[in-house]
């Protein structure tokens, strides 16, 4: 690491040539140090529900950095940095070993034994060894494959330096991970990789949840998604949904899965057995989780 480490050493010692980036190269060694002690970093959960019956279909891994400064930090603003400064295979790696060591903790416990998705990076694909990370964590934890999902948005599936994606994602779904396609419908790529790659599940991005069920473009988009995932032999996952009208809406066009605010936020560990328990004691249709504020 002594190459990655390098521009580090370039700020310390000339920092005056890099002043731009220099507050950020301050962030990088904080999440270096973050990475290499590992409290600082925490995974929330955000169930997705079924919507035909209500039932707890799956949890997504959304990591959150707890800076002891500057308080708690987006992964939108930290996951980039760390893709830009070499630290997204580690932090990829943390995030699975956490996942993994959660849904250990939780066995036996009465927990819903729903799958745990967690989101993967490009970077994880070309950086790391991402086969030999997951394989070593489902031996350590005791796990199998299918409790552990993958998330990976189309912008992944179409990034060169990821190399050929298809059979590296045939492989680890031979092994039993599920695979879903997240941010459906942004990445601007042909819809001719949905036939080539194996894939379990779409979520359908938030951007065309957002203004239903008024807007008509948006209400057409969806509909036609939910019919191609149909025949393609696809479940959609809808995300950021936040009203009664948008889950409405999609339970009557056929949406099988949702995610998003009106259910629960993304949740800390704590926060989510609470919900679970709730839940469980009040029945399926008890509120919503507020969920920590962010
Ligand atoms: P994503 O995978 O598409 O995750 C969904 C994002 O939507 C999350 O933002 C979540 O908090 C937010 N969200 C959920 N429900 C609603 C809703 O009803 N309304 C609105 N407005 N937003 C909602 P978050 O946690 O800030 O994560 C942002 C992105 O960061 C994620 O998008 C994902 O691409 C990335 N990310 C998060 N954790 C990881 C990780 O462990 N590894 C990698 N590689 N990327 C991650
Ligand atoms: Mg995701
Ligand atoms: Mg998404
Ligand atoms: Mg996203």
């Amino acid at each position: 690491t002594a190459k990655r480490n390098g521009r580090n050493h370039c700020q310390r010692f000339r920092p005056a040539l890099d002043v731009q980036d220099s507050p950020q190269l301050g962030l990088v060694s904080e999440l270096r140090h973050a990475l290499a002690t590992g409290g600082q970093l925490e995974l929330h959960y955000q169930p997705q529900y079924r919507l035909d019956d209500d039932s707890m279909a799956g949890l997504e891994a959304l990591l959150r950095w707890r800076h002891p400064r500057d308080g708690m930090i987006s992964p939108g603003d930290f996951i980039p940095l760390a893709e830009r400064h070499g630290l997204m295979a580690a932090l990829g790696n943390y995030v699975i070993d956490q996942a993994l060591a959660q849904l250990a903790h939780w066995r036996g416990q009465g927990m819903p034994e729903v799958p745990v998705w967690i989101n993967i990076s490009a970077m994880q694909l070309f950086q790391g060894d991402l086969e030999a990370a997951l394989a070593t964590g489902l031996a350590r934890h005791g796990l199998p494959a299918g409790r552990l999902g993958l998330e990976l948005t189309e912008s992944v599936l179409l990034d060169e330096r990821a190399g050929d994606v298809a059979p590296r994602l045939e492989a680890l779904r031979d092994r039993g991970h599920p695979v879903a396609i997240d941010d459906f419908g942004t990445g601007y790529s042909s819809l001719g990789y949905l036939k080539h790659l194996p894939l379990d599940k779409l979520k359908l991005d938030r951007a065309f949840v957002h203004a239903l069920p008024d807007d008509q473009a948006d209400a057409a988009i969806v509909v036609a998604v939910l019919a191609m995932a149909k025949g393609l032999g696809l479940q959609v996952v809808a995300e950021g949904v936040e009203t009664p009208a948008q889950a409405d809406f999609l339970r009557a066009a056929g949406c099988e899965l949702v995610q998003g605010f009106l259910y629960a936020r993304p949740l800390t560990v704590e926060a989510l057995e609470a919900h679970w328990q709730a839940r469980s004691s009040a029945g399926p249709h008890a509120g919503s989780a507020r969920g920590v504020p962010e």
